[in-house]
């Protein structure tokens, strides 16, 4: 594989050590195909089976009406909603027709045509008790949005859902260079990972094959990782320590809970069982829950109602409709309280900085090479893609390291390459 070439390569001429600092963040690839509504997808889904049907040369006379109605005929997407409305609901009976007439035909059960057709049927339609298809509410998460590539899914890039796309997401990461760069000097950071995942994965499980991923390339993992706040957790935290590494990036916030202090406000020694609170007072009791289901550890701490009641604080601590102030924090509480004190001194600041790089980076590989839209279909030739350009990536940088090293040795200027076609 190219890029594990080029970073064996580059891990024997010493450019990349073993063990060593990196940065990681992801970024969005957008998949090769046209938004399609739903009711495109599900009548694009039936276009596709029929064809493919009609070309094994299995097609039913008995379906004529099909064949007229999905691969002869195309509505018009500006008719008026009810009479689209009407469209998808006929779709949705056609498609469980087709299923029941099919039941048993393993010449055409067998065709992935028909696995795809079982598919978008599945996550747009539910078959109810009289035998009728009711359109779902919305489809789940890595429904189908356009045939042609199933495999591309749709996520969102904020809570608030305005920036969205179908395709996959890729984790990017790099060395990090020691030392501050001369002005011209071309960078010494190189690429060690290019991992593509479907786009609603979490940044975390990305983390995880990645660390995964450079133990297979022969690699040691990160000395120190940076990240963002999208791969900091109590567990990553607490993995990373076990693992002899460090995780280098924001804790989470605590959750809001509207007008009283949150968890950050208290110096909780959940090690010790009692915290102290904003009003300076220990707390009072400490009790262990434990889920039956999860197995998982918190704790719950008390300020005693005595002392709650006549405190000058109660009404920025205590929530209305309670006597005192109660915390529940996890057994690795003070991995979080720890990061998140840290997060507010400038040393921190200045280090995330380190992490900031792979911006940079990603903004090369979207500009350079074409990262941000997948020119292939279906995850695994999106994969190589993505490798591909990590590799090219990669080898440019040498390049300009090489070329820009020669030209210091000779004391002339810095020599250009130049700049891939997008
Ligand atoms: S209300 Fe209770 S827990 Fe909150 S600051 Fe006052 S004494 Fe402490």
């Amino acid at each position: 594989m190219a890029f594990e070439a080029v970073l064996d390569y580059l891990v024997e001429q010493g450019w990349v050590p073993k063990r060593s600092r990196q940065r990681l963040d992801s970024t969005h690839v957008r998949g090769l195909l046209s938004a399609m509504s739903r009711l495109e997808c599900v009548r694009e889904t039936l276009r596709l089976f029929l064809e493919d049907v009609e070309a094994a040369g299995f097609l039913p006379e008995t379906w004529a009406a099909y064949w007229n109605r999905y691969v002869e005929t195309k509505p018009d997407q500006r008719l008026k909603a009810p009479v689209l409305e009407a469209l998808f609901a006929q779709a949705g009976q056609d498609m469980l027709v087709i299923q029941k007439e099919t039941a048993g035909n393993d010449a055409l059960v067998k065709r992935p045509s028909f696995a795809l057709l079982q598919r978008v049927f599945l996550e747009n339609y539910t078959p109810d008790p009289q035998g009728n298809a009711q359109k779902t509410r919305a489809q789940p998460t890595g429904a189908v949005h356009n045939p042609h590539e199933p495999e591309a899914q749709w996520s969102s890039k904020s809570t608030t859902k305005d920036k969205t796309w179908v395709g996959y997401k890729v984790q990017v990461c790099e060395t990090v260079q020691e030392q501050p760069r001369a002005a011209g000097e071309p960078t010494a950071n190189f690429l060690t990972s290019m991992v593509t995942q479907n786009a609603p994965a979490s940044d975390k499980a990305g983390m995880a094959e990645v660390l995964a991923e450079q133990q297979g390339l022969g690699l040691s993992a990160p000395c120190v990782l940076y990240v963002d706040g999208a791969y900091v957790s109590t567990a990553a935290l607490d993995e990373a320590r076990e693992q002899g590494r460090e995780l280098r990036g924001p804790a989470p916030a605590s959750p809001d809970r509207g007008k009283v202090f949150t968890v950050e406000a208290f110096d909780v020694q959940v090690e010790q069982r009692h915290a102290i609170c904003p009003g300076a007072q220990r707390s009072s009791n400490c009790s262990r829950l434990e889920s039956q289901s999860t197995g998982q550890v918190d704790f719950r701490i008390e300020w005693s109602q005595r002392v709650c009641s006549d405190c000058p604080l109660r009404r920025q601590c205590v929530s209305e409709g309670q006597n005192h102030r109660t915390l529940v924090v996890g057994s690795l509480h003070s991995l979080l309280q720890g990061r998140r004190r840290e997060m507010k001194t400038d040393a921190f600041k200045k280090e995330m900085h380190r992490r900031n790089g792979i911006e940079g980076t990603q903004s090369e590989l979207v500009r350079g090479y074409g990262l941000r839209q997948a020119r292939y279909r279906g995850q695994a030739k999106v994969r190589l893609q993505n490798y591909l350009i990590g590799a090219a990536c990669n080898i440019r940088r040498l390049f300009r390291r090489l070329t820009w090293l020669a030209t210091q040795a000779c004391g002339g200027g810095a020599v250009d390459l130049p700049t891939p076609a997008s």
